[in-house]
């Protein structure tokens, strides 16, 4: 049986799809492919890849929706969209589609190569600490990667997970930004700050009674953020 990890890459532009299926099969992943969004949600869902790299201009259905069709029934494969647009509102729309990180194009492959070993490398990794805690009216479960409030249960996506982990570990100290894009995303260079912050947004929304006024994960101004139980 094969333990390769497997690739679900989504792009259309043949130049492109070929480049990085080459660069991912030597760093020695098993890729699978399509060109459209709708050959790449059936894939998805038939052969169950461990990442999906997502292309948002397709020729029948455009990234967004694939990644909400995705979303549907599988809450936790990570997704990666590649993207030509470099504005913030198509970054938020990718995140709440339910993407979990965004290489804005043109990128350069090896960053995208690091990018995914850092998402399997915190995937593979032995679980320490407390894989649940809560967090006012909300339940945490790390493991099962769902926050509980109420009888409502929601998914939390892999980077929400490793977020709420990092946080977790340092509970009342501030964590900057460059820390978090560092052990979350794996980045040594920060593309952009706001990443965590859009992020963050996103995350408020699950968890926090009044997500516009938050108690759990605060803003520390000119810093970054940190957890209050
Ligand atoms: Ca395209």
């Amino acid at each position: 049986m094969s333990t390769k990890q497997r690739i679900l890459l989504i792009e259309d532009e043949p130049h492109i799809l070929l480049g990085l299926r080459d660069a991912l099969e030597f760093e020695g992943f098993s890729v699978l492919t399509a060109q459209k969004g709708h050959d790449g949600v059936q894939l998805a869902r038939s052969d169950k890849p461990d990442c999906v790299i997502l292309d948002i201009m397709l020729p029948d259905i455009n990234g967004y929706r694939v990644c909400e069709d995705i979303r549907r029934w599988d809450a936790h494969v990570p997704i990666i969209m590649l993207t030509a647009r470099s504005q913030e509102t198509d970054k938020i729309r990718g995140l709440d589609a339910g993407a979990d990180d965004y290489v804005t194009k043109p990128f350069s492959v090896n960053e995208l190569v690091a990018r995914i070993r850092a998402i399997f490398r915190r995937a593979a990794r032995t679980p320490g600490a407390p894989e649940t805690f809560t967090l006012g009216d909300a339940a945490i479960n790390l493991s099962a990667q769902t926050v509980t409030r109420g009888k409502s249960v929601e998914p939390l996506s892999f980077y929400e997970v490793e977020l709420l982990r990092l946080l977790h570990s340092k509970v009342g100290v501030p964590v900057s930004r460059d820390e978090i894009l560092a052990k979350v995303w794996g980045l040594e260079a920060a593309p952009t700050n706001r990443t965590v912050d859009n992020f963050v947004v996103k995350l408020r929304k699950k968890i926090e009674p009044l997500p516009d006024k938050p108690s759990h994960i605060l803003t520390v101004y000119g810093t970054g953020y940190k957890l209050a139980l």
